[in-house]
């Protein structure tokens, strides 16, 4: 393989380098769920005796051709079904943190959402001490700091929203310390974030700071709710703020962080275009935004691709996401000082100097 194959995202390797593949990342808004690559995918559900609605890797990629966010939250619920045993939870952060160190991570916070599963019969311990134990083994054998917040899917009833808080608060007063926040998703669209507030007032009791999906398929009132009603931490996605310039400038002045995600969006419709995409609008007004693929293996990204995109775009800085990433991080002082001292000693001049790859290697 010639040197300019190795740095070139489009030749498609999942685990290929992409712009800056040494420099390090930060990337606070992945799905867990949505990293299983269709092949583990597959052997998850013969394992576990589960149906898929397709039989091979050619077939979920199929699949995985998302015509909007309600089909994309569909397919997402019928896939990850297959997701049964504490050993399954555990293999979905060790395969992923294998992956995104290959692409320069250096800190993770992956979301889960434990209710479907457990409606499913599994037990909350599969589900949390599985998660957690592979965290512990991602960081042992990749060096890779793996923090974990639960997700509150907004469809469900306010009850099940507060069971999940508890449970949350619990695992992490039990000793299960990669248990950082609380997050709230699905579809955004007639489900606001106010109801939820009583859950995420557990959360915050218990230690779990919020950190909802707002200002994606909804407008910047969703955002403004996500601050006030809930007190995020920082918004998953938030791009939609863009539309509301006090908000955006409000949002630069309280330094919350916005979990960005372009290929994702480009996926599910948010932006029609990457071109489109508002990335460096916000950048440039000063708001804090780190970089995420949220589902890589439902849409065809991987961080490496990710970063490339975001560099297409210009005006985006890799050391500004990055410090983004250090500023809205849910992790101890001491995690936090150590990812300071990891940016100070790179040399983000030569990153900035590679040449950014166009974005025709994203899939359209
Ligand atoms: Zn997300």
């Amino acid at each position: 393989m010639s040197t300019a194959a190795a740095g070139d995202p489009a030749r498609g390797s999942t685990f290929g380098p992409g712009r800056g593949a040494t420099t390090p990342k930060i990337e606070l808004h992945v799905h867990l769920e949505g990293t299983v690559r269709p092949a583990t995918l597959l052997e998850m559900a013969r394992r576990n005796g589960e149906e898929l609605p397709a039989r091979d890797v050619e077939g979920l990629a199929k699949l995985y051709r998302f015509r909007d966010f309600d089909h994309f939250l569909q397919v997402w619920v019928m896939t990850t079904h297959v997701m049964r045993t504490e050993q399954d939870f555990r293999q979905v952060v060790v395969d992923y943190a294998a992956e995104a160190a290959s692409h320069g991570a250096v800190y993770l916070e992956g979301i889960f959402s434990p209710w479907f599963r457990v409606q499913r019969g599994i037990a909350w311990e599969a589900i949390f001490h599985g998660y957690a134990d592979g965290a512990q083994e991602a960081w042992e054998r990749y060096g890779v700091e793996v923090r974990l917040t639960p997700d509150v899917d907004r469809i469900l009833p306010l009850d099940a929203a507060r069971e999940i808080a508890r449970q949350a608060v619990r695992f992490r007063a039990e000793g299960l310390d990669a248990i950082v926040g609380l997050g709230l998703g699905g579809p955004e669209i007639g489900h606001p974030p106010a109801p939820y507030a009583p859950a995420f007032a557990i959360g915050r009791e218990g230690g779990l700071p919020a950190v909802p999906h707002a200002g994606e398929t909804g407008g910047p009132e969703s955002v403004r709710s996500a601050l006030d009603d809930l007190g995020a931490h920082r918004i998953r996605h938030g791009v939609r703020a863009v539309d509301d310039p006090e908000l955006v400038a409000e949002l630069a002045e309280r330094g919350t962080v916005l979990d960005v995600c372009p290929v994702s969006n480009l996926r599910t419709g948010v932006v029609t275009s990457l071109a489109d995409h508002p990335l460096p609008v916000l950048l440039a007004a000063g708001v804090r935004c780190s970089l995420a693929t949220d589902d890589p293996a439902m849409f065809d990204t991987d961080l490496g691709r990710e970063h490339a995109a975001a560099a297409a775009l210009g005006g985006v800085a890799a050391r500004d996401l990055y410090e983004a990433g250090v500023a809205g991080a849910l992790c101890d002082e001491a995690t936090r000082a150590r990812l300071v001292a990891i940016g100070a000693a790179t040399d983000w001049a030569a990153a900035e100097a590679m040449p950014a790859a166009g974005e025709d290697y994203v899939r359209t």
